[in-house]
């Protein structure tokens, strides 16, 4: 069973998910792996991760490991539906498509959980939300699961700290190999990606504003630079922003910023931090992109309330006219701007943080008989093997301690 829009675009998503397994060399050995050790044998696992090509092998890697799956995509507009198809052509369940509604949205994660599974991998907290609050009966039933991104953590650690978290959860993005490179290089680049094929402008010469100047906002900020454009940060962070400033970047409010902003770019986790006083100082045809967490960062719902007339002027641009007269133009309605208006970070970044996420899957099932029901820090092994894994595939070798450099290291003489 799967509800899927169309499964003759099954040829199409076949041929974008094996051109990302051949870039993606530490899943597709744990794909070999899995195979011979059969880590979920009778396990069942429902996966909720934005519906493209990279998440499609990851979930084809746990299936070959023995596991009975379900997908569902992690936000309506990221769900490509030609790999909705060629994941069922794998004989794999999936429930979504692109652009759902509301409604259909939570159906789809509904049934992605309906068949109780033991291992749930989140991203941003809809399966841990639903479980908790609409299918409390399935909860006895679960291991525990993965969260891969910051804003589920931040809802993950609150559920802890208030002792509601009934099944152990283990903190994807936390382990070095995600952040550091999923959150900065990935989006980075990713973020240009869904702008320079959106807008078809140029960014070198622009200024572009850049609100929070975490993980995501360092690479966006970065890659802004490298591009040749003017960068000007916001921050609520007193260190950050020092950070920031060292980097050669300005620090402004978002009020200030407006006056000189052509591209804004918000990456906060933070909701409402571009909002109708933003909208009205900004400068004729200002492009405005959110990368963070749903669409919340750019306020979307004031957006339309206080456009006069609202015009669709490319795909994946609507352009809202204000009462200044003035144009703002708003990309992939204000959700993820890198997985809306493009394919989210390349098949090398996933690789690794879906990789976290297939020996996270494997270490709760065979810890679940003494694991607690916290959030869990990836063991330091994890993250070093997928170092490791990645280091290899790149074909770069480390330097070796000898055992007197070792002694010498450890001493304190
Ligand atoms: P982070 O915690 O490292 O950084 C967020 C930064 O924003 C912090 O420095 C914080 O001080 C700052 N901030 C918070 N509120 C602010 C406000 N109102 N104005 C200005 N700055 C503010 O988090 P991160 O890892 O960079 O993730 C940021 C968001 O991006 C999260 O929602 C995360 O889930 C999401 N994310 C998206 C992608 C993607 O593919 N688009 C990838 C990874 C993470
Ligand atoms: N569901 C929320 C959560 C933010 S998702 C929302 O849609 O707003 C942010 C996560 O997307 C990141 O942690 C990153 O790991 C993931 N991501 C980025 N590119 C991706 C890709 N190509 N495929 C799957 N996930 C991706």
């Amino acid at each position: 069973m799967s509800e899927i829009r169309d499964l003759s675009l099954k040829e199409s998503g076949l041929q974008k998910i094996n051109w990302v397994k051949d870039n993606m060399p530490i899943l597709a050995q744990l794909e070999q792996q899995f195979i011979k050790e059969q880590p979920f044998a009778g396990v069942k696992v429902s996966l909720s991760i934005h519906l493209e090509a990279k998440t499609a092998y990851l979930a084809t890697v746990i299936k070959a490991g023995g596991a009975n799956i379900r997908v569902t995509g992690s936000n309506p507009l990221s769900t490509q539906d030609d790999i909705c198809a060629g994941l069922v052509a794998s004989g794999i369940e999936v429930f979504a498509w692109y652009q759902s509604t509301k409604e259909e949205y939570e159906n789809h994660l509904l049934h992605t959980l309906e068949f109780g599974p033991n291992v749930i991998v989140d991203d941003g907290g809809d399966l841990v939300n639903m479980l908790h609050n609409k299918l409390p009966h399935l909860l006895p039933n679960i291991y525990g699961g993965c969260e891969e991104t910051t804003t589920g953590i931040v809802r993950l650690k609150a559920m802890d700290k208030a002792n509601e978290l009934t099944f152990p959860m283990m903190n994807v993005n936390d382990a070095d190999c995600k952040h550091l490179f999923d959150n900065r290089y990935g989006t980075g680049q990713s973020v240009f990606d869904g702008i320079m094929r959106t807008t078809n402008l140029v960014i070198a010469g622009k200024t572009i504003v850049v609100a929070g100047y975490g993980w995501c906002g360092k690479g966006v900020a970065m890659r802004a630079k490298g591009l040749g454009a003017k960068v000007i940060v916001t921050e609520i962070d007193p260190i950050k922003a020092i950070e920031a400033v060292m980097d050669g970047f300005s620090i402004m409010t978002m009020d200030e910023a407006c006056d000189d902003g052509e591209i804004f770019i918000t990456v906060t986790g933070c909701k409402d931090v571009i909002t109708s006083k933003h909208f009205l100082k900004m400068k004729q045809n200002a492009i405005l992109c959110n990368a963070g967490h749903f669409n919340l960062e750019v306020s979307y719902e004031e957006l339309e309330k206080i456009a006069i007339k609202k015009i669709t002027r490319r795909k994946n641009i609507v352009g809202y006219t204000l009462e200044n007269e003035k144009t703002v133009n708003l990309l992939g309605e204000g959700r993820l701007v890198n997985l809306t208006c493009a394919d989210g970070h390349p098949a090398e970044i996933m690789d690794m943080s879906f990789a976290i996420q297939a020996l996270c899957a494997k270490y709760i099932v065979e810890n679940k008989d003494t694991l607690e029901n916290h959030l869990y820090s990836v063991p330091k092994e994890i993250d070093d093997y997928v170092a490791r894994k990645k280091l290899q595939a790149m074909n770069i070798k480390l330097e070796q301690l000898t055992d007197d450099q070792k002694k010498y290291l450890s001493s304190w003489e």
